[in-house]
């Protein structure tokens, strides 16, 4: 009895947010003259208790991101089979030694963002015939501890992962630096997605999205607005 009011309150509480974010990403794309239908929200579960994560299935989320291989398989392989419309997007970076098990859990990866690793998806996806769309992430911000291509190297490397490595590219990802205004990255990352004929972009999370869907974003990933603070990083 308890545990289920408690349940309830959570549910209450993620599906307002919930209410809120997609309200206010129909709004902004309104306001630039696109369709809200052109935005796919990606809830951003990582770190995040159990409990939430259910609240969000119970109102309909359907598309979630996580950062870790490891962590999203713990939750998601037994969620999984109950919701059969779930997709999951890997949006943290990936370590090659993981990519087998990431082609096998995750149905998009954003995270493409070096050769080693374009090479063992493309050879994981080819092997599998498990052919994910992907997004190559750029550092538009050029942070040295962030993971993302260079974007002096992007235009090189986002022809390689098409040409040479095969890989289904379907657009492009950054994550601005924190403390900078976002809006030059994200308008970099679309005139760079335009270059290539690139219908996807990822960009806009809890902090930014409105202003990322006002410049072309065709998803963003939004964590602590949903789901409330995290508890660690
Ligand atoms: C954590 C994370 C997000 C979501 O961050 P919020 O500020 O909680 O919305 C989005 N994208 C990536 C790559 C992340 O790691």
């Amino acid at each position: 009895m308890e545990h289920a009011t408690e349940q309830n309150e959570v549910e209450i509480t993620v599906a307002a947010a919930l209410a809120g974010v997609r309200g206010r990403i129909a709004k902004a794309a309104t306001a630039a003259g696109r369709s809200a239908d052109a935005v796919t929200l990606v809830g951003v579960s990582k770190v995040q208790p159990p409990e939430r994560i259910e609240a969000a299935l119970a109102s309909g989320l359907r598309v979630f991101g996580e950062n870790r291989v490891q962590e999203a398989a713990g939750r998601w392989e037994s969620l999984r089979p109950l919701y059969p419309d779930l997709q999951l997007h890997l949006i943290g970076p990936l370590q090659t030694n993981k990519v087998k098990q990431a082609v096998a859990l995750f149905d998009v990866i954003e995270s493409v963002d070096r050769p080693r690793l374009a090479e063992a998806l493309a050879a994981e996806m080819t092997r599998t015939g498990r052919q994910l769309p992907c997004f190559i992430q750029i550092n538009t911000g050029e942070e040295p501890q962030k993971a993302g291509v260079l974007p002096a190297d992007a235009d090189a490397f986002i022809v390689r992962c098409r040409d040479e490595f095969g890989l289904q590219v379907v657009g492009l990802m950054c994550i601005p630096p924190a403390d900078e205004e976002p809006s030059p990255h994200f308008a970099l990352l679309a005139e760079m997605a335009k270059r290539h004929g690139l219908s996807g972009l990822s960009m806009g999370m809890s902090g930014d999205y409105e202003i990322a869907v006002r410049l072309g974003a065709t998803h963003v990933r939004v964590g602590s607005a949903i789901f409330g603070t995290r508890l660690q990083k």
